[in-house]
């Protein structure tokens, strides 16, 4: 049977298994070469020097490629590495436009690294197609969007937007980090480049910083394929099989953060101490219907705001099982503070603007089992309430 007419499950499962053509290992090995031997003048194994192309990266940037409905896959050395060699297709004088609530390293990376180089960044919902339009500039290039949004779940429909920029001719970039393509496939949607922070998902265990840009077409692939080499932030043999090890239960895992993020979040919607809940697998979430229409399944990852921002410091001191800690995406459940963590390097106001206050909390559901997580977050609530309570 043809590999691409699998499943995605079997193709995850499969992620190099049957590419080791010496001793038919079952697991593509560890390539730590860098240098690769010529067989005479003129000619190449295809491998020269291991930043353009190295064999482990290889097999996974294949898959990845696969995986997204894409033509050419490219691992870095984390999602910034990916993102930073993306956004090296821009210089002096472009204008980016970018969805309003984005991860905060990203939004970093654009402000002031990007800047120095000239580029600049309008911020809008780009859910609002009158916004989206008002943004557009002669000098714009690009549109990037990132749905579900982190922290706050925004959803943005993708074929809309992805077919507005093509229509302007602006290239269209999605993160796809919160529901990999297990779940969401830009590409087929219309996207140019889907970009991944692999530490999360992808990976899945806490344990390896990889990222991962798929493109479509030829010229934005050899384009990205330069970009790649000459900016050097790829990524290394053994990292690439453990984000390979990690991939190949990535549907398992996906299916086990959906049920327990929905159990916590159905949880979270009924405490007293919560007062709004941010999942767009509940029907009265404002995306809901988009996220159903583009998304074959949800996120493991929701945030809920308490109903008193004092609550915070003692939640995060009683929780247990739960890691109070940044990050998302493993089999082990972390909680997040967004405002102080991963968003502190938005302004205030753009931060407020969007929701990211003091009351709200990120919640990555891992894999362990609902019931002690449910209980590992009621007795942790509780003490917080009864600290306050007591204190007031
Ligand atoms: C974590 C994250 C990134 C950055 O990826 P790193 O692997 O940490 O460099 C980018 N986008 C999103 C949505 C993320 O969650």
């Amino acid at each position: 049977m043809e590999k691409k007419q699998l499943r995605i499950e079997s193709r995850l499962a499969q992620i190099g298994s049957v590419e080791e053509p010496v001793t038919g290992a079952i697991n593509f090995p560890i390539y730590p070469a860098t240098a690769f031997r010529h067989p005479k003048l003129g000619q190449s194994t295809g491998f020269d020097y291991s930043r353009t192309k190295s064999p482990t990266r290889q097999v996974l940037e294949e898959a990845a490629a696969a995986l997204e409905s894409g033509d050419a896959g490219f691992a870095c050395s984390s999602g910034m590495a990916a993102l930073q060699t993306v956004f090296a297709l821009f210089g002096q004088g472009d204008h980016l436009i970018v969805s309003l609530d984005l991860y905060g390293g990203t939004y970093r990376l654009i402000e002031k690294i990007l800047s120095r180089y000239g580029v600049s960044a309008t911020y809008v919902d780009t859910n609002d197609m009158d916004a989206l339009e008002q943004s557009r500039k002669p000098n714009t290039k690009a549109v990037i969007i990132e749905t579900p949004t982190n922290p706050l779940m925004m959803i943005t429909d993708i074929e809309a937007v992805c077919s507005w920029a093509r229509h302007h001719g602006l290239i269209s970039i999605v993160d796809n980090t919160l529901l990999t393509p297990f779940f969401q496939r830009p590409i087929e949607l219309g996207a140019d480049i889907v970009v991944h922070s692999a530490t999360k998902y992808l990976g899945g265990h806490n344990d390896v910083l990889a990222g991962l840009i798929v493109t479509k077409g030829k010229e934005l692939s050899e384009e990205i394929a330069f970009l790649h080499n000459s900016i050097g932030a790829v990524l290394g043999p053994t990292d690439s099989y453990q984000l390979m090890r990690g991939m190949k239960t990535l549907a398992l895992r996906m299916e086990r953060h959906e049920s327990n993020a929905m159990a916590m979040a159905m949880f979270l919607k009924e405490h007293p101490a919560v007062s709004e809940v941010f999942y767009p697998a509940f029907p009265d979430h404002p995306g809901y219907e988009v996220q159903q229409k583009q998304s074959s399944g949800n996120t493991g990852i929701f945030s809920f705001k308490v109903k008193d921002a004092r609550y915070v410091e003692p939640l995060l001191r009683h929780i247990k099982l739960i890691a109070f800690a940044e990050s998302l995406g493993g089999v082990e459940s972390l909680m997040t503070y967004p405002a102080v963590q991963t968003h502190a390097d938005i302004p205030l106001e753009i931060r407020e603007a969007v929701g990211v206050d003091d009351r709200l909390l990120r919640f990555s559901v891992g894999i362990e089992h609902a019931d002690d997580l449910i209980a590992d977050l009621d007795a942790a609530l509780n003490a917080a309430a009864a600290e306050i309570e007591g204190g007031a």
